[in-house]
């Protein structure tokens, strides 16, 4: 028979000990985290099977690439070797982090691509179009040395991208021979652990490169001029005429999260865009 008398009693750990706990979980939060949960306490994430969509960034906000708004010209834009004044376009601002597959596939273009580049390219000399990180061994796209990414060209006074521009010519598949990073820009798509029912699961949010979201990237707008304004020129319209973001980018979206992702996407977001416009006060 035990000695009831000599038992102590269980005790469930002090209020104190609960409260430091949450305190260090919440301190190794990860940025991804803290947003995924501060979105979705306010209903501003649309989840759609595994992944849930930004609103803020992909549904409410409108896009536009236009080169002319991010690139300044000479007056003698026209020349076929005119340069830009200022070039603050995405290709010539992001490094370009470049997967095993988009390596390959640039490779793969690349005879197509050096027949639209000018005679004095590097890319003619055997230089390769990518170049290592010695810190985590990642490639990225080579640059010149004015920032902007190899594959740019200035052609009259517009810009293009070589390898794009060898895709349509060659009535090849974009999505399948950019870099995954080009083709998707402004949009991310990222990976999260989630809690829930049962075991952690990953889910991915869809989300864009934007200043309301730079604090989940590597590469944030810190230097940005002014950090109020957006960087990009082609993420600050709230004109009814242009698209909504995730339209704008249908097509790469299709490609990466395939056609029934963008349908019911669409749907639920002309739902979403319908239900804000009727509850606006009439002007
Ligand atoms: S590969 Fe094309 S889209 Fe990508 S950064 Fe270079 S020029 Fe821009």
């Amino acid at each position: 028979m035990p000695d009831r008398s000599r038992a102590v009693p269980k005790r469930s750990p002090p209020r104190r000990s609960k409260a430091l706990k949450i305190h260090t979980d919440d301190l190794e939060q990860q940025p991804l985290d803290r947003y995924v949960t501060l979105q979705r306490s306010i209903g501003r994430l649309m989840a759609i099977g595994k992944i849930d969509v930004d609103v803020d960034q992909l549904i409410e906000r409108r896009f536009l690439c236009d080169r002319h708004r991010c690139i300044q010209w000479t007056p003698h834009e026209r020349k076929a070797d005119a340069r830009p004044l200022i070039d603050r376009s995405c290709c010539s601002t992001y490094d370009v982090a470049i997967t095993e597959s988009d390596r390959q596939k640039v490779e793969e273009i690349l005879p197509l691509v050096r027949r639209r580049l000018a005679r004095s390219h590097p890319l003619h000399d055997g230089t390769e179009p990518f170049y290592d990180i010695e810190d985590d061994f990642s490639l990225r796209l080579r640059e010149t040395d004015r920032g902007t990414c190899e594959f740019v060209l200035y052609e009259a006074g517009r810009t293009t991208c070589a390898i794009h521009k060898t895709c349509l010519e060659e009535k090849l598949d974009v999505w399948e021979y950019k870099p995954i990073a080009c083709s998707l820009w402004p949009l991310a798509i990222v990976d999260y652990e989630a809690d829930g029912p049962g075991a952690p699961h990953t889910r991915h949010l869809v989300t864009a490169y934007t200043n309301a979201t730079a604090g989940l990237f590597e590469q944030t707008a810190d230097d940005s001029e002014d950090e109020g304004e957006e960087r990009f020129a082609c993420l600050v319209d709230d004109a009814a005429e242009y698209e909504p973001l995730y339209q704008a980018q249908e097509g790469v979206l299709r490609y990466v999260l395939g056609d029934a992702f963008y349908d019911e996407l669409d749907r639920r977001a002309r739902q979403h865009l319908g239900a804000k416009r009727r509850r606006r006060p009439p002007a």
